[in-house]
Formats: structure tokens, C-alpha cells, sequence
């Protein structure tokens, strides 16, 4: 063969081969990825939590918010005893939410609605979806090699807050405004102050993460959330840049994540997915 025709031929078999891998790379990409486990809590005090947990269909719940993202490998989310430590992480290779952090979240939740008009149910309700949603963020950033700037734990908030925001609008308020309502204690008080150590963390301060969530809410929707900016809560500085910074997750997630997302079984699903905000707050014995 000529020099050219090698050339051609050469070029041919690579645009094969690639076009060959990109196919496999389809093949066995799959909605409806992610297996879940209630595991059994070694306490008797972690028993109220997995029967708080399972009565509200927790992880089923989970596990069909994340049903649309087409994973190459079977994602496992789990709740489980962690011998008296309150965490949530991705290893590599499982989402694992302890009872102890779910406890947690279940003493910080309030039996009278806020002074902001946040139900009872949503302040365990979101920052209950907000830890799973958070640490499936990093999973998904991990099995889908999704490239990231900046530090990873904003990242992962992020993905968790856009998954909220991408409900109907009552839910993705009172997602939103639950999710918020976790940093309370944070936020109290006009001055803050916390060890240097802290600032070393690879999270945000809670007080910042509390200010993420509101300017990405109100850049997605300033009506739904105008009152963040009018009743003082998003002070007017920051406002002024939220839609430019929701604009650049939007961006993100549309170019990263979107191409993995079956979308019409993905509108199918944020239609009704929270319980009336009305439920009765369990109360923790
Ligand atoms: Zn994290």
C-alpha cells in the first residue's frame, strides 16, 4: 500500500475502534443504578432512627430521585451503625449515611413551624436529602470522572442544592429552605467566631454553606425566593451575583451530568416526591 492509503487505513481502524469503545461505553451505561440497604443498627437508640428512616421511604425515595443518572457500575446507598460517629461519605465505592448523623439531624429538627414558615417535617426532610444528595454528588463525580475546579465539597453541595432546585416549586422551596435551616445554630449570631483550625477544613464554614444554598435558590428563581433577599436573610451584596453563579452550575451540570441523565424519565419523577408539609414530625423518644 501507498504511503496514503496506510495513512487512510490506519485512520480508519482508529476512528473504528474509538467509535467501538464509545458504543461499549453506551452498552453498559444503565438507568436505575443504584441498589439501597437499611442496615440493621447495633443500638437500640439507632432503632427509632431506621424506623423513622424507613416509614418515611427514605432511600426508596433516594433511589428513585437518582434513577435517571446512567452509571457504568451499580451504585449501593446505605444507612448503618458507625460505633458512636456521626458521618456520611463516598468511599470509592458505596454512599454510607450513619444513624448517628441521621440522629443528629432528627434532634436539630423543630416541633413548630419557624419564624421563616419552615414546616416541622422539612427541617429533618432537607437536611436529611441534602446529605444523600451531597455524598451521591461525589460518587457521581467519581464513577462519571466529571472534572472539577475548586474544591470538591462545593461542588458536591451544589449538586445536591441544583437536584432541589430542579423540583416543582413548592418542593424545591421547601427542599430549599430545609436544607438551609441545618446551619441555624450557625447563623444565629451576627458574629461568628471559630478556631483558625476551622477555616482549614475542606468543607465551608456552615455560615457560608447556609449563604451558598440561599444565592443559588434565589439566582435560579428570584420570585420563589425573593423574600431570601427583601426579609435580609441573602444580604443584597452577594444577591446581586447569584443568577451569574447559578448560571455557572447550570452550566456545569448541563454539560457534565445532563449527558448521563435519561431527562424524560428524569421530568417524570419531579413531579410529587416529598410528603405533604403537614406530616406529623415523629417525635424522638
Ligand atoms: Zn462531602
Amino acid at each position: 500500500m501507498s504511503r496514503i492509503l496506510i495513512g487512510a487505513a490506519v485512520i480508519a481502524l482508529t476512528v473504528a475502534a474509538l467509535h467501538s469503545a464509545d458504543a461499549r461505553a453506551v452498552k453498559t451505561t444503565k438507568t436505575n443504578s443504584i441498589d439501597i440497604e437499611y442496615a440493621e443498627p447495633k443500638s437500640a437508640e439507632h432503632r427509632q432512627v431506621l424506623q423513622l428512616v424507613k416509614e418515611g421511604r427514605t432511600l426508596e425515595r433516594i433511589q428513585a430521585l437518582l434513577s435517571p443518572i446512567r452509571l457504568p457500575r451499580r451504585l449501593l446507598v446505605k444507612t448503618q451503625g458507625c460505633d458512636g460517629v456521626s458521618n456520611a461519605w463516598y468511599d470509592g465505592e458505596s454512599v454510607t449515611i450513619c444513624y448517628e448523623y441521621l440522629d443528629e439531624l432528627w434532634k436539630n429538627a423543630t416541633q413548630e413551624t419557624t419564624p421563616a414558615g419552615i414546616a416541622p417535617i422539612d427541617t429533618l426532610i432537607g437536611p436529611v436529602v441534602d446529605v444523600f444528595l451531597h455524598e451521591a454528588g461525589h460518587a457521581v463525580f467519581d464513577i462519571l470522572q466529571v472534572p472539577l475546579f475548586g474544591r470538591e465539597e462545593d461542588a458536591a453541595d451544589q449538586f445536591s442544592i441544583y437536584i432541589m432546585l430542579k423540583m416543582e416549586k413548592d418542593e424545591a422551596r421547601r427542599l430549599i429552605m430545609g436544607n438551609a435551616y441545618q446551619y441555624k445554630g450557625d447563623v444565629q449570631s451576627p458574629t461568628v467566631s471559630m478556631p483558625l483550625k476551622k477555616f482549614s477544613d475542606e468543607h465551608g464554614t456552615p455560615s457560608q454553606r447556609f449563604f451558598n444554598v440561599l444565592c443559588l435558590a434565589y439566582g435560579a428563581d428570584k420570585v420563589l425566593f425573593a423574600d431570601f433577599v427583601s426579609k435580609g436573610y441573602l444580604p443584597q451584596d452577594r444577591a446581586e451575583g447569584c443568577e451569574a453563579e447559578y448560571a455557572q452550575v447550570d452550566f456545569a451540570f448541563k454539560r457534565l451530568i445532563v449527558p448521563s441523565i435519561d431527562v424524560k424519565l428524569a421530568r417524570s419523577l419531579h413531579k410529587r416526591w416529598l410528603v405533604p408539609a403537614d406530616t406529623r414530625l415523629k417525635k424522638r423518644r
